[in-house]
């Protein structure tokens, strides 16, 4: 149930099957309430508090029907209703007491309320690198301290590249926390794409045991996946991610002007993911994008949107339901256990993760078209989307089929031995996660895509 009469929403929502949790949430600036009643335990309510502001109820709605765990609506606040009409797309991602909003829209940077209403304590550190700092760094300390004098900012300026995504860097993280003695009630601010998103996350997990952290995600990857859904983690020189942690943040900022500074290639690694999306569960946004990849490239601010919204509403309710990846989450990797190896066996950074990803997807729908689990016309129609967004459709000809097998023997989804994939199944749209394929099929793949 959604009553929506703005400025003001309430939204109601409940888990289908009467098996749910009933679920009550308030956004109230500078903070939120949330009212979780469990019919699973009659009696027990979960009321999260807030202070005062101006009362701003945000609307629920399900991203497919049926389902009410990730939720989006305008939110608009009271307090700038008068100075500033462009009010936030948000969508939520439902985590009980961990929920937290993506902002999602145009100048948002220029709204300091929407940051500031998360920041815990008096002290923040951004976590941002060499190429993003000259861009935005000010811009975000403005935005943190702006009629917000008892707050102080510092901040570490990482090198750029996914080669950095390691050990020594993060190091970096923590000098600079301990050296300016942060405590547990300061707050990262990951300022950057899904390089520095999921360092800062990471160290905000491990620094004092967790302190609270926000994301800004300047890249489209960053802003359609990496900065949702609390993975965490650096690489290690035998495997992609392999040493992180779950954690989430108070809430994810995607100010979409960032983007107007993105390298070309850059953008067309982060509609990887989109496409991933449509095709793990969401036919008609894959068709949605066949139909608009060219107003995709050249960056049409209303495509883009479109595409980061729905991209993060998939991404939400995947995460809602699954957190923690037991099943349903790992479905996200489509493509990822072929990429990884990319990048892992070429070299980090020589590949961007999305062109990875996408060459990654051509054989997982390969290997999924030879168990005769798939229709050719889906392998064209893949191949053909990949292409317009001119990512490649073949891994890099120096990778060999031991490459790829000794990489994918460390991927996070080999559990007892057996490596679990991402395969699509049926229409579009249908995917599973399993480890029950002919081994053969997998070889028959990897020798199709490399020479020896
Ligand atoms: P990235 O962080 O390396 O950013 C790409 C490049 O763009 C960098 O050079 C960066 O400095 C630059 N840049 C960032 N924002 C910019 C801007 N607005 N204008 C100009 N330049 C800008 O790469 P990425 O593609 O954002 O993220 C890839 C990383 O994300 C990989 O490490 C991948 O493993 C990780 N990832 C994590 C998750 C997750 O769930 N945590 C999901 C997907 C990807």
């Amino acid at each position: 149930m959604a009553l929506a009469a703005k400025p003001y929403s309430l939204s109601v929502s409940s888990k289908p099957n009467n098996s749910a949790d009933f679920f009550l949430r308030v956004q109230s600036p500078p903070n939120s309430v949330s009212l979780r009643y469990s019919f699973a335990s009659p009696g027990s309510i979960e009321l999260n508090s807030s202070r005062g502001g101006n009362l701003v109820l945000s609307a629920s709605r399900g991203v497919r029907s049926g389902r009410i765990r990730a939720s989006s609506a305008q939110v608009m606040d009271q307090s700038v209703a008068k100075t500033d009409s462009r009010a936030p797309t948000v969508v939520e991602v439902d985590l009980g007491n961990r929920s937290y909003p993506i902002y999602i829209g145009s100048g948002l940077l220029d709204q300091p309320h929407l940051l500031q209403r998360h920041v815990h304590g008096k002290r923040v550190l951004v976590v941002t690198n060499n190429t993003v700092a000259p861009l935005y760094l000010d811009k975000v300390v403005e935005a943190l301290t702006q009629g917000n004098p008892n707050v102080s900012v510092e901040s570490v300026i990482l090198p750029d590249g996914e080669k950095y995504k390691q050990m020594d860097t993060l190091m970096k993280i923590f000098d600079k926390a301990i050296e300016s003695r942060l405590d547990r009630r300061c707050t990262f601010v990951a300022l950057g794409g899904g390089v520095i998103g999921d360092m800062c996350g990471f160290a905000a997990a491990a620094f004092l045991r967790g302190v609270n952290f926000i994301q800004i995600p300047t890249t489209v990857m960053a802003q359609v996946d990496s900065s949702v859904g609390g993975k965490t983690g650096i690489n290690h020189r035998l495997g992609k991610n392999l040493i992180g942690a779950f954690y989430q943040p108070q809430c994810v900022l995607v100010d979409t002007d960032t983007l107007n500074t993105l390298p070309d290639r850059e953008l067309a690694s982060g509609l990887a993911e989109v496409i991933k999306y449509g095709l793990i569960r969401d036919a008609e946004f894959f068709e949605w994008q066949e139909n608009n990849m060219q107003a995709l490239m050249a960056r049409d601010p209303s495509a883009l949107a479109y595409a980061i919204r729905r991209s993060c509403e998939n991404k939400a309710e995947v995460v809602s339901l699954d957190e923690k990846e037991s099943g349903l989450r790992a479905t996200l990797n489509l493509g990822h256990t072929f990429g990884h190896a990319i990048e892992t066996g070429f070299g980090y950074g020589q590949w961007l993760h999305g062109e990875a990803v996408a060459a990654g997807m051509v054989m997982a729908v390969d290997m999924s078209y030879r168990l005769g689990w798939i229709d050719d016309s889906i392998v064209k129609r893949v191949d053909n989307i990949l292409q317009r967004a001119k990512l490649p459709t073949t891994p890099p000809n120096t990778m060999t089929v031991e490459m790829f097998k000794s990489v994918m023997a460390v991927d996070k989804k080999v559990a007892d031995g057996l490596l679990r994939l991402i395969l699509l199944k049926g229409p579009l749209g249908n995917c599973v996660f399993t480890g029950d394929y002919d081994r053969k099929t997998l070889d028959e793949t990897l020798h199709a895509f490399c020479k020896s």
